[in-house]
This record gives C-alpha cells, structure tokens and sequence, in this order.
C-alpha cells in the first residue's frame, strides 16, 4: 500500500497540497501548513476484522496531522484549519470539505474505536488528499471524450429530449473547452451514431498521452432523484456502489490513483460551480471504464427524470457550463497529479 511506504518533504508535500487547493477548491492547505515529513511514529497500525484490513480513526488523524476529531453522535469530524473529514459510523458516505465520497466498506466501531478499511484509506482518502503520491501518473496532453449512447441507443428518456443528445451536445461543448484551453481532444462520436462500448474503449485505449471521460445523464424511476455524481472504476475486491458482487482485478484498475483523483478533480469543480445536488463520487465496473489502459471517469451530470434537473440539463446555458467547468477540472487535475511521460 502505497499509503504505507510514500514520504516525501514537507515542502513538497505543501506544494502539492497548494496546487489542488486552488484548482479544485477543496482547500487542503490545511494539512501542508501542519506538514512536516511523515515520522516514524505515524506508521500504520492495522487491525484485522472479519476478513479486512482496517485502521482507526486516532491512526488517520495522526497521519495526515488533523489537529482533533470531533464525535458527535454516530459522526466523526476530523479537524484542520482548512480542512474538514467527517465519517459517520455504519455508512459509506463521508465528506472531504463537504464534497460527498461513497466508501466501498462502511466506517465501523466494533469496539470502542472507529475504524475505516485499508482499501478505501488507499484507494480513496489517500489519493484525494494527496494527489502528488499517487505512483506511476503518466503526462496526458489529449482528452477522449465519449458521449455516451447513440443512434438507436436513446440512453434515458427524460421529460424534455434524450439522453443521447444532450450527451452529444455536452461532449462538443467540452472539446470546444479543452480546446481552448490547450489540449488535444479525441471524440468517440461526433454524430448521433451507435457504438458499442467495447468500440469505445477500443479507441480510447489508440489514444496516447490521453485520459478518458465518459458523458453521461441520469435517470431514475424515482421522480425525485437528482444530482450529479461521478464514477470511477471499483477497486479489486470491493462491491460497486450500486450493488452486485465484489470481484477481481480489471486492467482498468492500473489507474484506481489516477482514477479517484480525476473523479475527485471533476466532481469537487461541479458541486462548486453548478450549484445542484450532490450525489458523491462513486465507484462501479461500468464497461467502458473496466477494460481502460489510461485513467477514466463517467460522469453524470444530472437527472433528466426530475422536472429541476431536466429543465436546466434542456437549456444551453447549463450544458455549456457544464462543459467548462469540466475542462477547467481536467486542467487542475493535470496539474495536481503531474505525472511522467510514458
Ligand atoms: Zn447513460
């Protein structure tokens, strides 16, 4: 566990924590001002419980040099100066400066410590908080953009238009962003066409130097369900958020760093910006994220069964927005993960 075994200075440390700050807004400038070179004596304690790997909460508290954690009833609120965690025991959700991330293994307190898995402190909350230690990041200088569905494949049928178009619209308008803002952009579809999703990891797996993002909008048989959320690969071994079984390693899963950290870059800009709800980053093996060789995201930028969502998600204005504020993620990831040519 990379969590484990990567210190790097202080100085380093606050120059990385800075960069993400100020490009995606979550504001951990906190943990740098108390940085200093991870010592010995934050070495990680893990406790095993029923078949996983856990650490405490006191163990995560010192390591990433929170000044106190708060317990409020079943919450736990970890403290910096600029810089806010809370867990809540028995659930899944936990908040980073009040941006929503689903954990693949729910907080727990067995005894009278709380706890929370090895796999989500690594595959989560360690690469949101320091995205600089990820390992093996590679330079990406092209986006491949994929608006998901088309032709015969409408995707969700909202109350106002298709899927399929406004994923299409929204996809054009981020090339057009990205393009602006100096990157080579690569579409899977620039025209109501089908292509199934294997055709689309196939060409985004062609791309070199290129990260992937998939375009998509919600739906829900329950009319009140809104929001945006965005989804990268589950780690090995977890349930996707949406259910199903916990199952193996996908190639996909090279990038789970890399992954979680475009999801984070994307979904902190979005609640910052677009002003709806939040639905957290979540984790699942959708198909065009499993068999991806470059780091990938799906996102999905609204419901268009909910009479709010479907109306803003109808209007230029939002898609346009949307596409931007996408892009201006994309910068703040490239320059929060770095990364070597390769
Ligand atoms: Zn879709």
């Amino acid at each position: 566990m990379s969590v484990l075994s990567n210190q790097k200075s202080a100085a380093c440390h606050r120059k990385f924590i800075f960069r993400w700050c100020s490009l995606v807004f979550l504001c951990l400038a906190g943990l740098g001002s108390l940085g200093q070179s991870v010592s010995a004596a934050d070495e990680w304690k893990l406790i095993p419980y029923r078949g996983l790997k856990y650490v405490s909460a006191a163990n995560v508290k010192n390591f990433y040099r929170f000044t106190a954690i708060e317990e409020k009833g079943k919450k736990l609120i970890f403290k910096s100066p600029n810089l806010v965690m809370e867990w809540e025991i028995n659930s899944q959700a936990i908040f980073i400066n009040k941006v929503k991330f689903v954990l693949s293994f729910p907080v727990i307190k067995p005894t009278h410590r709380s706890i929370v898995s090895v796999v989500d402190l690594a595959k989560l909350i360690d690469p949101v908080l320091r995205p600089s230690y990820i390992q093996h990041t590679s330079k990406f200088d092209t986006v491949v953009i994929d608006a998901g569905h088309g032709a015969h494949d409408s995707g969700a049928v909202g109350l106002l238009g298709y899927e399929k178009n406004y994923c299409l619209d929204t996809a054009l308008r981020l090339e057009k962003a990205l393009k602006k803002r100096g990157f080579k952009t690569h579409m899977t579809r620039r025209t109501d066409r089908f292509l199934t999703l294997s055709q689309r990891v196939q060409v985004a797996n062609s791309i070199k130097n290129s990260i992937f993002i998939s375009v998509h909008y919600n739906s829900s048989d329950n009319r009140l369900a809104n929001g945006i959320e965005t989804y990268a690969l589950a780690p090995q071994g977890t349930v996707s958020t949406n259910g199903g079984r916990a199952s193996g390693f996908r190639k996909g899963n090279n990038r789970d760093g890399e992954n979680i950290a475009l999801a984070t870059a994307v979904h902190a800009m979005a609640m910052h910006r677009m002003g709806v709800e939040d639905r957290g980053v979540k984790r699942a093996r959708f198909n065009v994220l499993t068999g991806i060789n470059k780091p990938a995201v799906l996102f999905e930028g609204g419901f268009v069964t909910h009479s709010g969502d479907a109306q803003r998600i109808n209007g230029v204005e939002y898609r346009e927005k949307l596409a931007n504020t996408i892009a201006d993620a994309i910068v703040g990831f490239r320059k929060a993960v770095g990364g070597k040519k390769r």
